[in-house]
């Protein structure tokens, strides 16, 4: 079992270090929120009073934080942990962020004598909870068979996209393909309706033809269609438009740095931007039904 050092424990990194607890790791956390560390605490972890505690004796660092600029500043410019991080150690980074800021973050942890992976992850807080997350992983073959144990005390899919960044370019071109997805069942869904049909057979239809996808298989953004989908509940739960607008934004950075055409994620991050203005940030993403409803 190895010695943890996990910093961030909001909505997905909470339970996600309670997970390693469960599996036998010794995991010593840190938050800025501190009410953020209790309920980890009282799985098992240990509350560090700052990050550099949390990491001091760590043979391996995990962070789940909100975007690249959390990231660099905890490792490289603000606390500067990698100063701090024994030598030889693996630092685990799964949040979600530009693959420029993993790869320059990378280059830097190399410097130091210490391996890093970006290993972001799909599957939510409900995946998070219950251990079965997907996570897509950038780094060297080393690297990720050392990181693969721990991950699998998280999650049930863990899969190697190549060498670091690539973990979090695959997870952008995901979501961005689950935006486009969203809004185009969203736009198809009121479409029909609007027409006089009824979602249910409209969506049971378009199920059992070509127009089937996730979103609409599993998640349909039409309230009292499926009974545990987010749109049932009045789109509480589940993933934030704030993420998905951010997640759309990073595909874009990364489309304009590849000089690779992607207008249907560029419209799609428009859409979800405008429904976020509209006060919506904070809603689940398939409520931008609501949006084409208006
Ligand atoms: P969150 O805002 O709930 O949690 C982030 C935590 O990081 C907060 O508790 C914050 O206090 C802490 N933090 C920030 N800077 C810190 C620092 N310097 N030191 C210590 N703690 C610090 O966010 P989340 O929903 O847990 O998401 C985390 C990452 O996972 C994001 O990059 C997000 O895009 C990604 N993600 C989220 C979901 C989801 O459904 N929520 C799904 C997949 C991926």
């Amino acid at each position: 079992m190895a010695t943890i050092g996990f910093i961030g424990l909001g909505n997905m990194g909470g339970p996600m270090a309670v997970n390693l607890v469960k599996a036998g790791h010794n995991v010593t956390v840190f938050d800025l929120f501190p009410d953020a560390m209790a309920r980890v605490v009282d799985a098992g972890a240990r509350a560090a009073a700052s990050a550099k505690e949390a990491v001091t004796g760590a043979e391996i660092v995990i962070s789940m934080l909100p975007a690249g600029k959390h990231v660099e500043s905890l490792f490289v410019s603000g606390d500067g942990l990698f100063d701090v991080i024994s030598k030889g150690a693996l630092v685990i980074d799964s949040s979600t962020i530009d693959a420029d800021t993993a790869k320059k973050v990378a280059a830097v942890a190399e410097s130091k004598g210490l391996q890093f992976i970006d290993a972001p992850v799909s599957g939510g807080v409900a995946g998070a909870a219950a251990g079965t997350l997907t996570f897509i992983v950038g780094g060297s073959d080393e690297a990720f068979s050392h990181a693969l144990p721990v991950l699998q005390a998280m999650g049930k899919n863990i899969f190697h996209a190549g060498s670091v960044g690539a973990g979090q370019v695959a997870k952008v071109c995901n979501n961005m393909m689950l935006g486009i997805l969203m809004a185009g069942t969203a736009e198809a869904l009121n479409l029909g309706i609007k027409n006089g049909l009824d979602p249910k057979v409209l969506s049971d239809i378009m199920v059992n033809s070509s127009g089937r996808n996730w979103a609409l298989e599993l998640y349909n953004p039409v309230p009292g269609v499926m009974e545990n989908a987010p749109a049932s509940r009045e789109y509480q739960g589940g993933f934030m438009v704030d993420l998905m607008v951010k997640d759309l934004g990073l595909a874009q950075e990364v489309s304009l740095g590849s000089q690779s055409a992607t207008p249907m994620g560029a419209l799609a991050r428009n859409l979800f931007n405008l429904h976020a203005k509209q006060g919506n940030g904070r809603l689940d993403f398939s409520s931008i039904y609501q949006f084409f409803k208006q």
